[in-house]
């Protein structure tokens, strides 16, 4: 193995999104955004269309470009960025849905594209996306004359259970979209949690297909080994890397590992980070830097070829704790240099 090797097993991420799907009694869709969040969107998207998704979601046309690329005609693919300007043509020639978040796009859409399928997006208290009530209210009628095919909102705290917001979101959620004869859609992974009065008539899950926070039944989709490119011996008194910033305190072996911070293992996880060796745990000492990182193999008995840093051991979410982020933020980090090898 030359380089470092991201593996990504499809097989556990349909059984994810199957777990997911089976805890609701709607539809279930999918988001592959931000490159199905890192892990290659034309292999996902074409597995997850195989277990039975119809309903894809993206953050912007350019990736449901490549979505409708990979999975072919027939599939819905919603682009929740909405309908932005200069994006008509695509939109059409794709036949992507945008998801509506103002005035201005829904005017926009009317006029280049009138008849072709949307959605929309209402703000229901996250300050981010979507339609504010006091908006919706002087649109609605005019919007649903326009048969929008999904209405949906987002959840700001849905990975809180108890956190007075999500009542707060549904209960909006609901004010906005009563009466209305359309399908609606609240919740991404951490509401299908919540329970049924979050799930509608469609859920949007994400990182619970890739085994991460706050689905914590998820079975792990992804780990990722790294080629060992050199080991040395070092003195007790020595230090390893930038800064200097890490001391043998006793004679050391430093395996030298073949993926750094331009591989999305970010600087930060640097003192708190373990790599495995088939599940033995190494320390990683000394900063990270851009293509590289170092460890302390001293308590090994063989010298390793290759060292684990997302395994059974060590999952996307303990590293990101590793590095006070998120897993989301870990797996959208991963970077184009890995090979990736899919198991299915
Ligand atoms: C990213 C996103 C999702 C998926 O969220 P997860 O927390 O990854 O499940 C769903 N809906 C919207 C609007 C999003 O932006």
């Amino acid at each position: 193995m030359s380089s470092a090797t991201l593996s990504i097993d499809l097989t556990a991420l349909i059984a994810n999104w199957r777990a997911l799907d089976a805890m609701t009694a709607c539809e279930t869709g999918a988001v592959v955004k931000a490159d199905a969040y890192g892990l290659g969107i034309d292999r996902v998207a074409r597995a997850l269309a195989d277990a039975g998704v119809r309903h894809f979601f993206v953050a912007l046309t350019r990736e449901g470009v490549a979505l409708r690329k990979a999975v072919g005609p027939g599939l819905r693919i919603s682009v929740l960025s909405g309908h932005m300007a200069g994006d008509s043509g695509l939109i059409r020639a794709h036949d992507l849905t945008p998801m509506l978040n103002s005035v201005d796009q829904m005017l926009r859409h009317v006029e280049n594209l009138a008849g072709a399928p949307f959605g929309i997006q209402l703000d229901t208290g996250m300050n981010r996306l979507g339609m504010e009530p006091g908006e919706w209210a002087a649109l609605r009628d005019v919007a649903v004359g326009q048969n929008p095919v999904l209405v949906t909102s987002h959840l700001a705290c849905g990975d809180e259970p108890d956190h007075p917001m999500n009542r707060q979101q549904l209960s909006v959620f609901n004010e906005m979209t009563n009466g209305l004869d359309v399908p609606l859609s609240l919740s991404a992974t951490a509401g299908i949690l919540l329970g049924k009065d979050y799930h509608f008539s469609l859920t949007r899950p994400g990182i619970g297909l890739y085994g991460g926070a706050p689905f914590s039944d998820a079975r792990p989709v992804v780990s990722l080994d790294l080629p060992v490119i050199q080991i040395r011996d070092l003195a007790p008194g020595e230090t390893v890397g930038y800064g200097n910033t890490w001391t043998a305190k006793r004679p050391t072996r430093i395996a030298t590992l073949g993926a750094g911070y331009a591989d999305g293992l970010i600087r930060a996880m640097g003192t708190t980070a373990q790599v495995y060796a088939e599940g033995t745990a190494c320390p990683v000492v000394g900063r990270v830097s851009m293509d590289l990182i170092t460890a302390d193999v001293t308590d090994l008995a063989a010298e390793p070829a290759h060292l684990s840093i997302l395994c059974p051991e060590q999952d996307v979410d303990t590293l990101a704790g590793a590095a006070g982020t998120i897993g989301y933020e870990i797996l959208t980090s991963l970077g184009p240099r890995y090979a990736r090898m899919y198991r299915e």
